[in-house]
């Protein structure tokens, strides 16, 4: 047995002494006395009887050995800025805002809604309230109005923290107005408004509601605020999952099990050690930020890069060189984010020595293997797909480069991370496919591992509907993705469950058929549905960015270009899988977080009413679809 695949067993097999010994890797006040309590499940508790402290173990701890060393870079393209914090400055700060906090009447168990840009007070407030005991719910700054509503409605937050503008390709985004107009709008009326003011945007501050961060932080230039020791399973936090399938759902975090979960991702996964230097390009509005530009970097004693700006401003290269200058070791991005580089001059990319970096890890949606090896080959670094959920905090599949080196086979994610019983299961009968090459949704036994979600904030019955009913004759929790294994181990994710194709009795995974478009040299990004069909039950429809749409002048050209896909597909998959149509768009529908808009491609082009297109990007990319179909 590979020295991965026994651990890995470990970690099933003897499942509470595998995360007694990783539960080693972070401080405790109070030692747990039950690692695990699954004796209502789906519902597991993880380190029964332990108190810790999230803030403790990301910054306090790191101070008897690395109190000047940099905890946290914030990094602005927008603003043209850089701060640079030690564990001792971050330390101080977070202090200041847990008083202020404190001084508006915060107390453990309250909420916390976070509404920021990407700057090192979003992070000072995360730490704080988990410090004390409140619970944050950062929500994305891209938010308009109505979804800041809708989740201020949900998480019920005693006080709010935003600041007066964000920056988008430098273009200022004022704030306060949203978040007013999104209190105006909530039945939940925040007591307390926190403002970081940049000096970006003008503020109307509301007497008695509204404070200003820089007045009340020096007030509290000195204090000194303990951390809350709280129950591992006390909630650390609520964060909303993406909505690319239908309404975001309200996720709730523990304090414990995270900890634990992230140190020894950091460990096992990562391959980390204190010292080393972690770029996330995410933020702190996604899972990517809370993980792995707050939480898992800080917890493993590393110093991490916080970054306000666009992956293309000023060029193409920004990323690079801020590798460079920092010597980042670990990089963390989403295929989304690397398409649109692929789209740019790859000069930008051998610009710079990137010699520190060990591996670029991405997740977030399907990494195609065009993609892979266009980026792998521009950096000559290691790429690293990882598959997970804002639901588990911590990838699923992935490698475990540092409990054995592994190789990355471009087009799937790789192996069942330890503490996952992952399964591949009949959507129909709830059967476990055991035979490699099986299609299958993509399945966990229960318990969930340390670090995934306890419930659905306020809604138990949500959360075990949902996630856990799906699977005829079991209780399982279903990733509603569609997967197969290889003979190896190593996984490949299909699609989403919702997005599973039917021609004429052949079930198809967008993403295959995805897969092979993309490896067409002028195709950039490309998006393939299925709608009805009379004849066939359902077709697949394709919607393309062409990299270079120069030639794309008129509707031969189109149609040639169409025509070569269409070829394409045929050769590698087979005619069931051939697209009825190609169509060429400037952009894709996608959520804020970068993610492709199917169930609103999908709508539109079957002329339905697309629903709840809240969390969508840009309300443009749909009408051009509207413009295609339509014809
Ligand atoms: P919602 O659940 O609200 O519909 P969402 O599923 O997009 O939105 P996230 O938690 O942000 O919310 O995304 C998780 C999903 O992203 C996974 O279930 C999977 O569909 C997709 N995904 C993430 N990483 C990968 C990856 N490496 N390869 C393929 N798909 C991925
Ligand atoms: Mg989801």
């Amino acid at each position: 047995m590979s020295r991965y695949a026994d651990f890995y067993r470990q970690s099933i097999d003897q499942r509470d002494a595998f995360w007694a010994e990783q539960s080693r890797l972070i401080d405790w006040h109070t030692p747990p006395r039950q690692v695990c309590d699954y004796s209502n499940p789906p519902f597991a508790n993880w380190f029964v009887g332990g108190t810790t402290n999230l803030c403790h173990n990301a910054v306090d701890r790191h101070l008897a050995q690395r109190a000047t060393q940099p905890a946290l870079v914030a990094i602005s393209t927008e603003t043209e800025t850089e701060r640079s914090y030690t564990y001792a400055e971050l330390h101080a700060e977070v202090q200041r805002m847990a008083a202020v906090l404190q001084s508006l009447g915060v107390k453990k168990g309250d909420r916390v809604l976070i509404y920021m840009p990407m700057i090192a007070e979003a992070a000072f407030a995360m730490l704080a309230c988990v410090r004390i005991g409140a619970l944050h719910s950062v929500v994305f700054g891209g938010f308009a109005s109505g979804s800041l509503a809708s989740r201020i409605e949900d998480a019920g937050p005693v006080a709010v923290i935003s600041a007066d503008a964000g920056s988008r390709g430098g273009k200022v985004v004022p704030y306060k107005p949203l978040l007013d107009e999104a209190i105006a709008l909530s039945s939940h009326k925040p007591a307390a408004v926190l403002m970081v003011n940049r000096g970006m945007a003008p503020m109307h501050l509301q007497p008695g509601r509204d404070h200003d961060w820089t007045a009340l932080r020096a007030q509290h230039l000195d204090t000194t605020v303990p951390c809350e020791w709280v129950e591992a399973t006390h909630p650390s936090y609520t964060l909303y999952t993406s909505g690319t399938t239908g309404k975001p759902k309200g996720v709730q975090r523990d304090t414990g099990g995270y900890a634990v979960a992230l140190a020894a991702s950091m460990k096992h996964i990562f391959d980390a050690k204190a010292g080393d230097v972690y770029f996330a390009t995410s933020d702190i509005g996604w899972v990517v930020g809370h993980s792995y530009i707050i939480y898992g970097p800080l917890i493993a004693g590393m110093t991490t890069i916080m970054y306000e700006g666009l992956p293309t401003r000023p060029d193409a290269g920004v990323w690079w060189s801020i590798v460079e200058k920092y010597q980042v070791t670990h990089m963390f991005s989403a295929p989304t984010a690397v398409r649109v580089l692929k789209k740019q001059d790859p000069a930008y990319l051998a610009k710079y020595n990137v010699k520190s970096l060990k591996a670029l890890w991405l997740a977030g949606e399907p990494l195609d293997e065009p993609t892979a090896q266009w980026i792998s080959n521009a950096l000559q670094v290691p790429i690293i797909d990882n598959y997970w959920q804002t639901e588990t905090g911590w990838p699923i599949l992935t490698l475990a480069n540092g409990v054995e080196p592994q190789t990355a086979r471009f087009g799937s994610p790789g192996k069942a991370m330890y503490g996952y019983g992952v399964k591949l299961v009949d959507e129909a009968t709830g059967e476990e496919l055991t035979a490699p090459h099986q299609k299958g949704v993509v399945a966990i036994e229960g318990p969930l591992p340390p670090g995934c979600m306890q419930t659905v904030w306020r809604d138990d019955a949500r959360f075990v509907n949902t996630y856990w009913k799906s699977i005829p004759g079991r209780l399982i929790y279903s990733t509603f993705d569609w997967g197969i294994r290889d003979a190896d181990g190593y996984h490949f994710i299909l699609g989403r469950t919702d997005d599973v194709i039917n021609v004429a009795g052949h079930r198809l995974g967008t993403r295959e058929i995805e897969e092979s478009i993309s490896a067409h040299p002028n195709i950039a990004e490309v998006a393939v549905v299925g709608i009805a069909d009379a004849l066939k039950g359902q077709v697949a429809i394709a919607f393309a960015v062409a990299r270079d749409a120069s030639g794309l002048v008129d509707d031969a050209s189109r149609l040639r270009l169409e025509g070569e896909v269409m070829k394409q597909v045929d050769g590698q998959l087979g005619a069931v899988a051939r697209p009825a149509r190609v169509y060429f768009v400037t952009v894709l529908p996608k959520t804020r977080s970068g993610k492709l808009l199917r169930r609103a491609l999908q709508a539109v082009a079957e002329r339905r009413d697309p629903g709840d297109l809240t969390t969508m990007e840009d309300p443009a990319a749909l009408q051009q679809v509207r413009e295609l179909v339509g014809r």
